[in-house]
């Protein structure tokens, strides 16, 4: 369990599956509730949704009565063949859900397809629209949008791109609103307006005319630990992008479908993105399922231009959309929006105790159940050393005390090391309680190994 994540990597267990990491986690048997067993009898308390993903958390039965419901009739249907109840449900479901006007939805089975696929209807009404000058897509650095080549091209983050950095063409970035490192004179709302305008001097540079959209998470995810930017910055990246033209896409794979305590993450500052990309908690870990929503004014030309040149054999899939309809319903029984957002609260104040506990912690954010620490100097923001890899370690002393949570560290910007803490929406009062103990124990252990202060 003490193996590091690079040995891991290059060290075969006995069979023929292989992942990046993570080779030697014990097998998984079950899993119910916020709960996972294992087949050697442990059980763990999923503290992250897998990777913030399984927001309805396992086992539900009325979603596993819907799945089994629909595969009795048919697992599948081509979309070119046949049309499907489930999926004209769901998207009717999303479009009376979503912001305004975002009313045209388009299936996928993940999440780095769903950012695909918005960057390919961008460019598609783009050149539809006789704007085919438009190309360039500008994300944040850092920042993680997928593992495809398309959504590689915007996630910001060297460790994942450098290797395919000639075989792609990077897109051009804009620093992460990370402004609760900045140390200067500006007020918060002072600083949100100058990340935002650090968009329009890149446009700009860029040449306004050649700039087809920009793409960014309203609440950070896996690059930037559940970053939330300044109030003031929001508004200013709409009016950027009127002014200029040029397409907003949310990428809402991580903080959408109720994650943050609102059904989009933008919806906390009412934004009006043009393309939004969905995943993760459509499908919670039930089928592979990702979306795309966009208003008819943009699908419109695409579609009279002869029709979206993009397509997957399993997009808009039966189980899936029978899946995401049913997962859709549970959210709204079980109340499970207005849960997060409560107990989002009782988590931010058990992490803030952590923070009180532990001087290394420096910073505390997040929006409803997408929350981070990050371990830094408080006076500073300065990262602690890499070669302590603390977000790596304080994950394995978690997970030797049973508990699953989420940490990165990225090769990008100026990003250090932090641990997400994102559980699934029905999660209690007494099960952030829960949480919080064994992740204050885990990261008293890693401060005793480092000889970190720890005070109280
Ligand atoms: N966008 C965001 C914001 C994500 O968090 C992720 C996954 N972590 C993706 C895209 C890619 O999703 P997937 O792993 O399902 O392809």
């Amino acid at each position: 369990m003490s193996i590091s994540p690079r040995e891991e990597a290059i060290t075969f267990r006995p069979s023929n599956l292989f992942y990046l990491a993570s080779l030697h986690r014990p097998v998984v048997d079950r899993a119910e509730g916020i709960h996972v067993w294992t087949r050697d009898g442990r059980r763990f308390i999923d503290g992250s949704s897998g990777p913030v993903a399984v927001n309805l958390g396992y086992g539900n039965p009325a979603v596993l009565e819907a799945m089994r419901r629909q595969m009795e009739k048919t697992t599948f249907a081509y979309r070119l063949h046949f049309e499907n109840e489930p999926a004209e449900q769901l998207a009717t479901t999303l479009a009376e859900r979503l912001p305004a006007g975002l009313d045209r939805i388009f299936f996928v089975s993940g999440g780095s397809e769903a950012v695909e696929s918005c960057i390919k209807l961008a460019r598609q009404w783009a050149v539809a629209t006789g704007q085919g000058g438009r190309w360039k897509v500008i994300a944040r650095m850092p920042s993680y949008h997928g593992g495809t080549y398309g959504s590689l091209a915007v996630t910001g983050d060297g460790f994942l791109t450098d290797s395919f950095a000639g075989q792609i063409r990077m897109m051009p970035t804009v620093p992460a609103p990370t402004a609760y490192r900045d140390r200067d004179n500006l007020s918060m709302e002072e600083r949100g307006l100058r990340y935002a305008d650090m968009l329009e001097e890149r446009i700009v540079a860029e040449g306004p005319e050649s700039v087809l959209a920009f793409i960014m998470e309203p609440i950070g995810g896996a690059a930037t630990g559940a970053l939330v930017a300044p109030d003031s910055y929001y508004p200013r990246i709409r009016e950027i992008c009127d002014r200029h033209g040029i397409l907003l896409i949310h990428d809402e794979v991580m903080s959408g479908i109720g994650r943050t305590g609102k059904l989009l993450g933008g919806d906390h500052w009412h934004c009006r993105p043009d393309i939004v990309s969905l995943s993760k908690g459509i499908g919670s870990g039930y089928v592979p399922l990702g979306a795309l929503a966009a208003p008819r004014r943009i699908v419109e030309p695409v579609l009279k231009m002869g029709g979206f040149q993009h397509g997957h054999t399993y997009a808009g899939n039966p189980l899936a959309c029978a899946a995401g309809l049913a997962i859709i319903g549970e959210m709204d029984r079980l109340g499970l929006i207005d849960n997060a957002a409560a107990m989002g609260e009782v988590l931010m104040d058990g992490l803030r105790g952590l923070a009180a506990r532990f001087p290394f912690i420096a910073d505390v954010r997040g929006k409803g159940l997408l929350t981070a620490i990050e371990y830094a100097d408080r006076e500073t923001f300065a990262p602690l050393p890499a070669d302590w890899k603390i977000g790596q370690r304080v994950l394995d002393a978690a997970y030797e005390r049973g508990l699953i949570v989420y940490s990165r560290r990225v090769k990008g910007g100026v990003q250090g090391d932090y641990t997400m803490v994102a559980p699934p929406l029905i999660v209690t009062r007494a099960d952030i309680a829960e949480i919080v103990s064994i992740l204050g124990d885990a990261i008293e252990a890693v401060a005793r190994d480092l000889d970190l202060p720890v005070t109280g």
